[in-house]
């Protein structure tokens, strides 16, 4: 190949991104300093009205975490023991860690073998079944790596079967699902969409973070109320609901308000580094002799539909490759190694192997790479180089 050269390359590089806006970081984290003021307040009200203008939904809550994300949107939601969950077994563990937490239970359908998201044809087998071990009552698609799932059908069929749904878009800010009615920006779709401010995500704090958007203003006003203990919005100590501190505060909020004026750039950034690596892998013939799965787009021709948190291909021979890999200094990672209906904390579900074939085929051959926006054209070339590098050797 073309150029060689021995970058390091990191999975992903915080300080390069860092360098570019320290100045404005630091100047939005004194003024949190100077004021004191820690806990809601100023710094998060205006980073919630940036976030729900450039999310366009009419209401955006700052939590303290996507998981916090999650489990408040069930709760507020009504979800408790016994009812059924519908997800999707190829996801990172929160997604269905608050589903068990609140006593519920998890109904797994099957991915697309395209997306990595739940395949709609699944859910509706799913849901079809009589032999249930819970009733179904809530739903939460995972935009997994970027990439909106398939709402238009999964909505149908939430409304058919009066599932709520909440969005995992804990990968995926600022994603758009290109539905029939025009596009939709991922978190106003469902009846909750949750995100994540943890430092590796798309839109990354300085600590653990996390946003609640919705559209029905009751809805609104019961997640703000349970954000601080269900207390009563305007009487102290009276409170109207069990909540609990899920709180986002101030520091993060400012370094949120601050990130969010590059996340635009940033993500077209990574569109174009996949679409960088995707030439490259197909340039190096490691496509088409099938060694190298590339990450596929649902929709292609529609813009902004992928965000890219993850550039994931699916190999042959991933323990061999990641060897190789990590020997050569290049960042990777695998997500996810174990699909939630095989963890053996979920093992009380009765899940087995075979069970979900898609995910459990997914688990086994994918692998994630540099995607990161400050990637350069060199560490793209190598990251490339060595893959191909070591197939050739074998
Ligand atoms: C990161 C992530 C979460 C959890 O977010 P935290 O902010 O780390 O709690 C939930 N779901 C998915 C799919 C994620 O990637």
């Amino acid at each position: 190949m073309a150029a060689q050269n021995d970058l390091p390359v990191p999975l992903l590089d915080l300080k390069a991104q860092y360098r570019t806006i320290k100045d404005e970081v630091l100047a939005a984290v004194t003024r949190v300093f100077d004021e004191q003021a820690f806990i809601l307040g100023p710094h998060v009200a205006a980073a919630e009205k940036d976030l729900a203008a450039y999310l366009a939904v009419p209401h955006a809550l700052g939590v303290s975490s996507g998981t916090d994300a999650l489990l408040l949107s069930l709760m507020a939601l009504g979800i408790g023991p016994g009812d059924g969950v519908v997800t999707t077994p190829f996801t990172f563990f929160a997604t269905v860690g608050s589903i068990m937490r609140l006593g519920a239970v998890p109904l797994f359908a099957d991915i697309n073998p395209a997306t990595f998201n739940l395949d709609p044809p699944q859910v509706a087998a799913l849901l079809a079944r009589s032999d249930l071990p819970a009733p179904p009552k809530a739903m939460i698609p995972v935009h997994l790596f970027g990439q909106p799932a398939d709402m238009m059908p999964l909505m149908t069929l939430a409304r058919a079967h009066n599932l709520k749904v909440v969005e995992d878009a804990a990968q995926a800010i600022g994603v758009v699902y290109p539905g029939p009615a025009g596009p939709a920006n991922i978190g106003a779709i469902g009846h909750t969409g949750c995100f994540s401010f943890f430092p590796s995500k798309n839109l990354g704090g300085a600590g653990d973070g996390g946003l609640i958007t919705c559209l029905d203003p009751e809805l609104a006003a019961r997640l703000r109320s349970m954000r601080t203990h269900g207390s009563h919005p305007n009487e102290k100590y009276r409170h109207i609901y069990v909540g609990g501190n899920f709180r986002l505060d101030a520091v993060q909020a400012a370094v949120i308000g601050v990130k969010l004026k590059h996340l635009e750039a940033w993500s077209a950034a990574r569109r174009a580094n996949a679409a960088d690596y995707d030439r490259l892998f197909s340039d190096s013939g490691l496509v088409a002799k099938g060694l190298v799965g590339l990450p596929q787009r649902a929709w292609p021709d529609q813009p902004r539909t992928h965000v890219f948190n993850q550039y994931v291909i699916r190999v042959r021979d991933r323990a061999g490759l990641t060897q190789r890999l990590n020997e050569a200094k290049i960042g990777n990672a695998v997500y996810y190694p174990i699909p939630m209906h095989l963890l053996e904390c979920f093992a009380r579900l009765g899940g087995a192997p075979g069970d979900l074939p898609v995910a459990e085929q997914a688990a086994a051959e994918v692998l994630a790479i540099p995607i990161y926006p400050e990637l350069t054209m060199g560490q793209k070339e190598r990251v490339v180089e060595v893959i191909a590098g070591f197939y050739a050797g074998q």
